[in-house]
């Protein structure tokens, strides 16, 4: 069929298409990819935006679309669908799936919109239909509304996703999701679940415990109420198997993004880095646990093959920097930054910091307190203020030569942190700070064109800084 060699890309087999067809027209149908031109537009796309050279990253994409194709039919094939939107990594709630997976219950638990919106704008370029048709759902631009929300209103109108059951909501850190999902239950029918946070700590002072028991009830809440509709239960087994998982992924994606900022040249793109990143949305669903994990390490061992080589996509010693946002949408931006010459060690808050190093605060925590405090560590997540600190004291230790950061113009809690990271960072550590316009969820509101001639004049600046750095280091 005109499809297949898009899935053969993604190392998809002959058999396993075949046995798949009506799942994979039904997707082609309800996205509006069922043609030749949009298959051939959806091959040249994918692989300008990945490089499917590197073992691992054809699986890693294989099983997004894998995983969207399952989302689709999450109604036909299961009684029950429950959805978990971010910003809440799936780590909270994996001990759900695992429950599921223990007990056999016809249920699927899904972090819907986030592979969906990266599986139509990175793979298939089929996302600009969803986001307009969310805005005319009451989710208008300009309403301050954030673009994952639009889509997730596109996606339930267009009928692309099912409406959930259940969808546990975010109300962590950021008040739109909340007030989004709220808006979209009474449009669309599903129950909210909240997770309540009132997420601010700042890292310097004693952790307000009070807080954190408030954060982690709301978790319990949530988990009660499920048990109650659907009788599934994570047991202690469950909960730590999902942790581990979780960590797993984490731990592979820190230690490939620590391997490319201290290399002399950037291994990988991050596009393909984000592969291993993005895994985690979709750790959700446990079918391509055993998959996903094969891949994540194929990839790193391709990464520490090239660092011994002394390979990378960069000349050596390229300026390195920093970049504020990892635009889930569309990788366009970051192709732009690393074809410009500089090297992005790392991006938003890959990297760890000495906080969530450190052993738990609170002794003897349970699940749900452990998650909650894991959460207040991280940068950017407890408080604005600590991801201004994590971005200049990151960028010493990856001796980042500068930085480019976005504000998100979609996004309330982000649409002001790039100039108050820009001066902070240029106070403390005097590093330049270039601003950029883009958006996790949106890629509409700016040009490529116009992105590309101001980054080259920033990479021209930082090329300039670090050979007379170099120069007056050989003197
Ligand atoms: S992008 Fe911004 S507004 Fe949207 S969920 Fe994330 S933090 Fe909230």
């Amino acid at each position: 069929m005109y499809y297949d060699k898009l899935f053969k890309l993604m190392e998809w087999t002959v058999e396993k298409i075949e046995s798949n067809r009506s799942r994979i027209e039904l997707m082609l149908e309800k996205i509006d990819a069922a043609s030749e031109a949009d298959i051939d537009h959806a091959v040249e796309h994918v692989t300008s935006n990945f490089d499917f050279s590197i073992p691992g990253v054809p699986t890693l994409v294989g099983v997004l679309v894998e995983d969207f194709i399952d989302s689709i039919h999450a109604r036909l094939d299961h009684k029950y669908v429950i959805a978990v939107n971010y910003p809440i990594l799936p780590s909270v709630t994996l001990g759900l799936n695992y429950a599921q997976k223990r007990t056999n219950a016809d249920i699927y638990i899904f972090a819907s919109t986030l592979n969906s919106i990266n599986v139509l704008g990175n793979i298939f370029d089929k996302y600009t239909r969803v986001l307009e048709v969310g805005e005319l759902v009451g989710q208008a631009a300009g309403r301050a509304h954030c673009a994952q929300y639009q889509a997730e209103a596109g996606l339930f109108e267009l009928g692309i996703l099912p409406v959930p059951d259940q969808v546990i909501v975010s109300g962590w850190f950021c008040d739109q999701a909340a007030e989004a999902d709220e808006m979209l239950s009474r449009i669309f029918g599903f129950e909210p679940l909240y997770l309540e946070g009132v997420m601010d700590w700042t890292w310097e002072e004693n952790l307000d415990e009070r807080i954190v028991h408030y954060d982690a009830n709301s978790i319990k809440r949530v988990f009660n109420r499920i048990e109650e509709l659907t009788g599934l239960v994570a047991n202690a087994e469950d909960t730590n198997k999902g942790w581990q998982y979780f960590g797993t992924l984490a731990n592979a994606t820190v230690n490939l993004l620590d391997m490319n900022a201290k290399a002399s040249r950037q291994i990988f793109s991050h596009a393909d880095i984000s592969l291993v990143y993005w895994s985690m949305f979709v750790a959700a669903d446990l079918k391509h646990e055993e998959k996903v994990l094969g891949a994540v390490e194929k990839v790193i061992k391709a990464a520490t093959e090239r660092v011994e080589k002394g390979e990378g996509i960069l000349p050596e010693n390229s300026p390195k920097i920093y970049l504020g946002m990892r635009t889930i949408c569309d990788v366009k931006n970051l192709k732009i930054i690393e074809e410009a010459g500089l090297h992005v060690t790392h991006i938003f808050m890959d990297a760890f910091t000495k906080y969530e190093l450190m052993p738990p605060i609170i002794e003897n925590p349970t699940p749900e307190i452990q998650a909650t405090e894991f959460f207040f560590k991280r940068p950017g997540l407890s408080n604005a203020g600590n991801l201004y600190q994590y971005e200049a004291d990151s960028m010493k230790q990856y001796n980042c030569d500068g930085a480019i950061l976005s504000y998100l113009f979609n996004c309330r809690p982000w649409s002001l942190g790039a100039v108050m990271g820009k001066d902070y960072i240029e106070k403390t550590i005097n590093k330049p700070v270039m601003i950029m316009e883009a958006d996790f969820y949106d890629s509409r509101l700016y040009s490529p064109e116009q992105q590309k001639t101001r980054v080259e004049s920033f990479a021209e600046v930082l090329k300039l800084n670090k050979e007379m750095e170099m120069m007056g280091f050989a003197e």
